[in-house]
């Protein structure tokens, strides 16, 4: 295996061989991310209002008796977005979470890491809650990092108490909100009434989590995505040259170099002049605004790198920096490494095509398989520890009926036996009405004649199970009988 010799790497391909949140002692450079402005940020922020919202409202909000969103995996009831998922379901559970990982590797293949900068929670929650409550608190990155560079004043002590107290309550506030995702919102509504002690195995895990959200959110941050996150690692065989991303228009920036406020007033007054500057440099300005807004700290004009999430923030940097040297916003942008190259991209590569044409198959094989889903699952089983039974009027066998209710309304049903003809079937105790979501479990005995049947052993029981006039399921069992 080699290894890069950091001492001998050239300064220009520096960010090859270091992590930039890396000290080359090993040690943390602490990232002071200033905050970004501009249209991108205030899209990103809307969406990430929108999601929290939606992240934080689901598990409180109830749909036809349901909680709207809940995966309580102890228990085995999911209900998403409102609609209810049984164990037997479970099937469509898996095939749903394989067309979202498709439609992720898709999306990937196609306009990049989108989900890290747009829909990641550790992006919104990071980007959205806790870097804006930091800015509040401890100002901008300048201020913080004299602030951390200088001692233990009053001044830095009641910001960091303040801070890491907000940072905590935000981190219990989400442990809580996972939590009534897995074991329901009135449950935890429940325990919160009880107070904690009354549910220390519920309420220690709570702090558990609430401390490692904590330390991801006050610590660790970026490292998260650097690091540990697998899908940064993965992307990477995922993204070619004409994926879309984040880019530096190299073409137009190079040669980077300062720009003066002389240069910017002779470009201003060139009546129709073209966009290049007299001294024949690029129309990067070399102001590192795109670098210092960048919350994993990397320099985006060194081209793609893993530890971009795509999150944007350069983009408007760079743009408010062309907006104020009088040149096309752009040179940051979204666009392909081909696009930029030459001109063009292909956006339907094989390799597209090829993860289009699985993802269209998935997504068929999944709605069908909704769409089809029976409002009433039925289970006919031979009663188990049971055998036949001789009585006046024939052989008799006992069986387990169960039926599952999937709709938010009672359904009547009732189970008619269609083959061997003349047998009979007894419900015991007879069938009540379906509630609403529920499980019904019943048994019943077949009895067929000896005029029908015979000794025999081989015979298939036909039962169909009706709501109304409907068929909801045509049902074979087994027969059993002996000399
Ligand atoms: S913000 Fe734009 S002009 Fe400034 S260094 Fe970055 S790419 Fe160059
Ligand atoms: S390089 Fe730009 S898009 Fe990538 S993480 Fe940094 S600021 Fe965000």
């Amino acid at each position: 295996m080699s290894v890069i010799d950091v001492d001998v790497v050239d300064d220009h391909e520096r960010f090859r061989a270091e992590l930039a949140s890396v000290r080359p002692d090993g040690r943390r450079k602490w990232i002071y991310a200033r905050k970004p402005e501009g249209r991108f940020t205030t899209a990103r922020t809307l969406v990430a209002v929108v999601l929290l919202a939606f992240l934080v409202l689901s598990p409180f909000l109830h749909v036809g008796g349901h909680q709207f969103m809940l995966l309580n995996v102890v228990r085995r009831e999911f209900v998403i977005l409102g609609y209810p998922f049984w164990p037997n379901d479970f099937y469509l559970i898996a095939l749903s979470f394989l067309a979202l990982l498709v439609s992720i590797v898709l999306f990937t293949a196609t306009v990049g890491r989108v989900w890290c900068g747009w829909l990641c929670p550790q992006t919104i929650f990071l980007e959205t809650i806790f870097r804006r409550l930091e800015w509040l608190i401890e100002g901008g990155p300048k201020e913080q990092a004299a602030r951390h560079a200088g001692p233990w004043t009053l001044d830095r002590t009641w910001r960091f108490v303040v801070k890491n107290l907000l940072f905590w309550v935000v981190s219990f506030g989400i442990a809580n909100v996972f939590l009534a995702y897995l074991i329901s919102s009135d449950t935890l509504l429940g325990y919160v009434n009880d107070g904690p002690f009354a549910h220390l195995d519920v309420f220690i895990p709570l702090v558990l989590f609430t401390s490692v959200f904590f330390l991801v959110f006050a610590r660790f941050r970026e490292q998260a995505c650097v690091i540990v996150c697998p899908y940064g690692r993965f992307m990477s065989a995922l993204v070619d040259e004409n994926t879309i991303a984040v880019t530096y228009d190299f073409t137009r920036g190079e040669q980077r170099s300062k720009w003066t406020k002389a240069d910017t007033d002779a470009k201003r007054t060139a009546a129709g002049g073209t966009f290049t500057r007299a001294s024949g440099h690029g129309d990067c300005v070399d102001c590192y605004q795109c670098v210092t807004v960048c919350p994993t700290g990397i320099d985006i004009r060194n081209g793609i790198q893993l530890e971009c999430v795509n999150c944007t923030a350069c983009i408007d940097a760079c743009d408010t920096v062309m907006d104020k040297v009088g040149l096309p916003r752009g040179l940051i942008r979204y666009t392909s490494k081909a696009a930029v190259e030459e001109g063009k991209t292909s956006w339907l590569s094989t390799r597209v095509k090829a993860y289009a044409v699985v993802w269209v198959v998935l997504m068929s094989v999944v709605i069908s398989l909704f769409v089809m889903r029976n409002d009433l699952d039925v289970l006919v089983l031979r009663q188990e520890g049971t055998t036949w039974v001789r009585t006046p009027t024939g052989t008799t066998n006992f069986y387990r009926l169960q039926i599952i209710n999937k709709t938010s309304e009672s359904r009547d049903v009732t189970v008619d036996i269609i083959e061997p003809k003349g047998a009979i079937i007894t419900m015991v105790p007879p069938l009540r009405s379906l509630e609403p979501h529920s499980i019904s479990r019943s048994r019943f005995l077949i009895t067929i004649p000896d005029s029908v049947v015979g000794r025999r052993s081989d015979l298939d029981i036909r039962l169909v199970v009706r709501s109304g006039t409907t068929t909801i399921s045509d049902v074979s069992t087994t027969w059993l009988t002996g000399q």
